[in-house]
């Protein structure tokens, strides 16, 4: 019988150790490719929109700087389409009408729902209070802050006379030909908007995978994108309102839904000791007093948002009205009171159990 001759067994040998070397570089790239989401590796991404920084931590099997970007390119355009005192806006646009203005389909839908969470919260959140949150100095605040401030405390009449063209009850909506006429009130969403945009920003992730978890942060406000490593509670602190921002009053343990505090020192300046802050209480003009933080537990982080306000403005006297209609829309409530007594609503302590 023939012998191979040696060259021939070693450019073999070449060829199997070398598709050997192929397949295996192959089969970790397809691994990585396929199953690093999975692997409950995080991925952070930080950037600033609507005045605060965001924080996106996200696992996804689409490269998750993709799914971020795409995230805080929604929330930007969000910001610049429903920001109330740039030219420009729809919101400025309708706030300077005298007539009816034709808007689109979101709008519509954005203004139709602040003035349903207005008559749901009897008016504590209301989404017409621009010329009341402009005279106090609180729009554009961020800017101005960092242009040295200079805020003064409004005049009583100064305050009388933007309430007198304040109140959603004066915002009309033609669902018909899609029009909306804000009869001199200006409309603010900004109670709103960060929970709307972390609800598409949630909307986003899971289209690009339904698998994705992690969560969204905005401000005081966070979205769970699913499970920590897909199966454990993210632990998440309520922030102290007269402590250290690194310092809480209580933790609660979530998987899913949103979390959201509005506190008194958010955005604020203080004039001969006191503090005027940005939560104004629609029925005086002046900031809201009966509370110093109020946070939400919800499924929907618009409502999330929208109740932390009301919660707020609420305060400590009218608790049994938001302890009572509150968790009927899904919300619970932790309501820290201005001697720093903490309120809950029934359901709330089912979160803050660790084991859920
Ligand atoms: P948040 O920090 O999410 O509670 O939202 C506060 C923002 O909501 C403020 O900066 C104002 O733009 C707006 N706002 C203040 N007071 C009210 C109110 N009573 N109802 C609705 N929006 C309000
Ligand atoms: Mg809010």
């Amino acid at each position: 019988m023939q012998q191979p001759d040696t060259r021939e067994i070693m450019t073999l040998n070449r060829i199997v150790v070398g598709s050997v070397i192929v397949i295996f570089l192959v089969v970790i790239a397809i691994y990585l490719l396929v199953f690093s989401g999975k692997t409950g590796q995080y991925s952070d991404f930080e950037d600033y929109v609507f005045g605060t920084y965001i924080q996106i931590r996200i696992s996804s099997k689409v490269n998750p700087s993709t799914v971020s970007k795409a995230i805080f390119n929604e929330m930007k355009r969000l910001e610049k389409k429903y920001d109330t005192y740039s030219e420009g806006s729809i919101i400025y646009q309708l706030n300077h009408a005298d007539d009816w203005v034709e808007v689109d389909d979101e709008t519509l839908a954005l203004v139709d729902l602040a003035l349903k969470y207005a008559r749901q919260t009897e008016g504590a959140f209301d989404p017409a209070l621009g010329r009341v949150i402009d005279l106090w100095g609180f729009s554009k605040f961020t800017q101005r802050e960092a242009e040295g401030g200079n805020f003064t405390v409004p005049t009583l009449s100064e305050i009388r006379d933007a309430l007198a063209n304040s109140g959603y009850t004066k915002i009309a909506i033609d669902y018909v030909s899609k029009k909306i006429k804000t009869n001199g009130v200006w409309i603010d969403l900004g109670g709103m908007l960060k929970g709307y945009a972390l609800k598409r920003g949630y909307q986003i992730a899971k289209e690009y995978d339904p698998k994705c978890h992690g969560f969204i942060q905005a401000g005081g406000q966070i979205m769970i994108l699913g499970p920590k490593y897909n199966k454990a509670n993210w632990v998440v602190g309520i922030r102290d309102p007269r402590g250290q921002p690194d310092e809480n009053v209580g933790f609660v343990y979530l998987k899913e839904g949103s979390i959201a505090t509005s506190g008194d020192y958010e955005r604020f300046f203080i004039v001969d000791g006191v503090r005027y802050h940005h939560l104004i209480d629609p029925k005086n003009g002046l900031p809201a007093s009966g509370a110093i933080s109020a946070t939400i537990i919800c499924d929907d982080p618009v409502t999330a948002d929208v109740f932390s306000t009301a919660a707020f403005v609420l305060g400590e006297k009218t608790w049994l009205f938001t302890r009572t209609a509150f968790p009927t829309y899904g919300a619970e409530v932790f309501l820290v009171t201005p001697k720093q007594k903490i309120l809950k609503t029934d359901n709330f302590a089912l979160y803050e159990q660790a084991d859920r």
